[in-house]
């Protein structure tokens, strides 16, 4: 019943280790992809750069051919060789233009035969100095003289040499880097002929020296650009290019500052794309921590109000409501266990004196105290609980006789004693009425009531004493069993009648009448029937007294032809499977017409929608019984029964007639009630009709049929007798 919370498992810390692990993640991947895009802008930057060094390297041979690959050449250095020609237009020539610092004519045996030095001519000995780089690639131009053969040598008059045969390489010479290049002398429209078939070799070099570059960093947008020559370990954290000569040795190294577009957009966006993912992050676990909080204010209220639905705010003790579910699950367990328990009824015996003298706070200490005292004289298993005012009670299960009367004498005893509150002493005393119940077939109401009447007992006898529930305590449980017994001899004789009551309508008079049964008790009197009917339903009678009625309406029926008689029936008989058929067999046995009656019944009957019900209801319209909705308005969801069911009449409750003039509620009731009755093909009437201003209100409210004292009070067959007999039976009519 009072649930603890369920207790969920804490996602706090994973959730925050989710989203650090997240933002980990997501930096790592940033990370990576920022040192990725740097390697392929490096690749991209090398790869460029050593394509413009070969480049260069063209453009250099190019500018050495423009001066050897000319018909003037061939005429200077090969046919006539023609010193100061050389230096002119090869020395100085290419020193001045292109920078050239040294240049070699070879012989057609590649001997040097001339040599020049920054554009002045030198001593042909300084070739020795390229003496690791220049003769391979005059071996590769003469491999490629030798391949192109004598028509190579004479190109045909007036025809451009297109492609002339030079070889070039890097090489590294005084310490220094040098572009070499091997170019044969050649004519380049064919107006002038080689001599043999070797022709003579110029060879150019020129340095990569700061100048060279410069111009080439300007040209490919490098920054910081050096030559390394014999080491490769300045390449650390630089973009670099190692050159090789024609050979595949290893000769220098150039370096540059790279360009790094990763690590730019690192830098300018890294920290806002951080911070921004930090605060992502921690609005995640903000909001999780801000769910979590309601989540768990949630559960607590939910737990506060539960515990405060079943418990006393005061003393924290369970209510009446939590005793009465424990007392009734307790007495439920009582044919398993097969033992008893004691139900314990308290009351303070001072305690309205103290609380009017010293004022509620001072009541309120005292109720705490009290109920305090009667919880530590109880077992853990037993409930101690408040049910109002100073007004306490105690389950003990399971419980003898013994302990039942031990814990009644410890509990007069203890509240006996002064109790220390803030004002002082006091003496309280507790009167307790307790009761020992063995028998399952009891309710928990009856239980707490016959603790209660030990408790009036126990009150009754001194006050500060405990009394056990004896049997004879019980007088209502006494008359009611003696009721019981006279109702059934009442039944047996023959003696239980019927009265009839009119039913008029306001424009044809009397149009029907409702049985309702009589009983004068040979002792007390005349007993209602709101009285003996219910007894009836608990102990039995009901089937057998239903049928009495029934068997007196029909029989009675036949005095007045064609009048309508409504009989009432309990929720109990039509409970019975057999109903139906018990009714039939009695219609058939006194011949009457089904037609003619109409059976009331309550809400009560349709609550909880039960499908047998609805199918006998459904059987007696078919045999031609009418029904009629007994005390309509009363109970709940009458309206929605009225769709379901098959009812022909709604009878308006008493009490509506009675707040008439009273409260516009009761009038507005019956005017929505006899409008959807009319959508609904039903018939209404309303009964306990005493006024007349009542029956002037009920018909203004369209309201035509009534039954009340105003026309009659429920009589005896004669008097109906006489009423149908009237010439004009519209005599009650308004
Ligand atoms: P009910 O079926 O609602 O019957 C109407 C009750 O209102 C009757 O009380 C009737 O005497 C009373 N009454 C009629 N007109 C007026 C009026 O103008 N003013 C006032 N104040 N009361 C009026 P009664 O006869 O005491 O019956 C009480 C209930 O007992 C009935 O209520 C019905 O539920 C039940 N009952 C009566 N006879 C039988 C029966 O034969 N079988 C069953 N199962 N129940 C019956
Ligand atoms: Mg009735
Ligand atoms: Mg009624």
């Amino acid at each position: 019943m009072v649930r603890g919370a369920a207790r969920k498992k804490d996602l706090f810390w994973p959730v925050v280790l989710l989203a650090f692990a997240v933002v980990a993640g997501v930096a790592c991947a940033g990370l990576t992809l920022v040192s990725e895009f740097d390697r392929a802008a490096a690749r991209r930057e090398q790869s460029v750069v050593a394509n413009g060094i070969r480049g260069r390297m063209n453009e250099v041979a190019h500018l050495t051919d423009l001066e050897v690959v000319w018909d003037d050449a061939v005429r200077h250095l090969d046919n006539r060789f023609d010193a100061d020609w050389a230096r002119d237009n090869i020395g100085t020539f290419l020193w001045q233009n292109s920078r050239f610092e040294d240049s070699f004519i070879l012989a057609a045996d590649d001997h040097p035969i001339f040599a020049a030095y920054r554009g002045h001519a030198a001593d042909a000995g300084l070739y020795t100095l390229f003496a690791d780089g220049a003769p391979s690639l005059v071996a590769a131009v003469r491999r490629e003289e030798a391949r192109r053969g004598a028509a190579a040598a004479r190109p045909r008059l007036g025809e451009l040499v297109t492609d002339p045969n030079t070889a070039s390489a890097l090489a590294a010479v005084k310490g220094a880097i040098f572009i070499l290049s091997a170019t044969a002398v050649e004519s380049d429209f064919g107006k002038a002929v080689l001599r043999g078939r070797r022709a003579p070799v110029v060879v150019t070099a020129m340095p990569l020296d700061r100048r060279f570059i410069e111009g080439f960093a300007q040209r490919f947008l490098l920054d910081d650009v050096h030559l390394h020559t014999g080491s490769q370990a300045a390449r650390q954290g630089m973009g670099y290019v190692d050159f090789h000569n024609d050979r595949g040795q290893y000769v220098a190294t150039l370096t540059w500052a790279p360009q790094t577009p990763g690590r730019t957009l690192l830098r300018r966006m890294g920290v806002p794309a951080l911070c921004v993912l930090m605060g992502l992050s921690a609005c995640i676990v903000w909001l999780y921590a801000r769910a979590r909080q309601a989540a768990r204010e949630l559960v607590a209220s939910e737990a506060r109000a539960t515990h405060l639905a079943y418990h006393d705010g005061l003393t924290g003790l369970p209510n009446r409501a939590l005793f009465q579910d424990r007392l009734g699950h307790a007495l439920k367990q009582l044919p398993r266990t097969g033992g008893a328990l004691a139900v314990y009824c308290l009351d303070l015996d001072r305690f309205k004196a103290i609380n009017d003298t010293h004022g509620h706070h001072v009541g309120d200490e005292l109720i705490q105290k009290a109920g305090r005292i009667m919880a530590s004289l109880c077992r853990a298993q037993d409930t101690v609980a408040r049910l109002s005012g100073d007004e306490f009670a105690i389950i003990m299960s399971p419980a003898t006789a013994a302990a039942a009367v031990n814990l009644a004498a410890r509990l007069t005893e203890a509240l006996r004693a002064p109790i220390a509150l803030q004002v002082g002493s006091v003496f309280i005393g507790c009167s307790v009425g307790v009761t020992i119940v063995s028998d399952a077939g009891l309710g928990a109401a009856d239980v707490l009531r016959q603790a209660d009447l030990a408790l009036y007992c126990s009150k009754e006898a001194a006050r500060g004493q405990f009394c056990f529930f004896q049997p004879e305590m019980d007088v209502a449980v006494q008359m009611r069993r003696a009721l019981e017994a006279d109702l059934r001899a009442a039944l047996a004789e023959g003696t239980l009648w019927m009265a009839y009551q009119p039913q008029v309508n306001n424009r044809t008079g009397l149009t029907g009448v409702e049985a309702l049964m009589r009983w004068r008790h040979p002792g007390r009197g005349d007993i209602s029937p709101a009285v003996f009917v219910p007894v009836a339903e608990e102990c039995g009678l009901i089937v057998e007294l239903g049928m009495y009625a029934l068997r007196r309406a029909f029989e009675d029926s036949r005095r007045w032809k064609s009048l309508r008689i409504a009989v009432n029936i309990s929720a109990k008989q039509l409970r019975m499977k057999n109903f139906v058929s018990q009714v039939m067999g009695l219609v058939s046995e006194m011949g009457v017409d089904p037609r003619r009656f109409e059976l009331e019944i309550t809400e009560g009957i349709l609550l909880g929608d039960d499908p047998d019900t609805h199918a006998m209801l459904c059987a007696l319209r078919e045999h031609g019984f009418e029904l009629a909705f007994d005390d309509f308005g009363t109970g709940y969801s009458s309206l929605s029964y009225l769709r379901r069911y098959p009812i022909n009449r709604v009878k308006i409750d008493q009490s509506f007639t009675a707040n008439l003039g009273v409260s516009d509620d009761a009038e507005a009731f019956i005017v929505a009630i006899v409008r959807l009755a009319r959508a609904l093909g039903l018939s209404v009437i309303a009964e306990g009709v005493e006024t007349v201003a009542q029956q002037q209100r009920l018909m203004a409210a369209g309201c035509t049929d009534m039954q009340g004292y105003l026309f009659s009070r429920p009589v005896p067959a004669a008097e109906i007798d006489r009423l149908w007999a009237e010439p004009r039976r519209t005599i009650l009519a308004a």
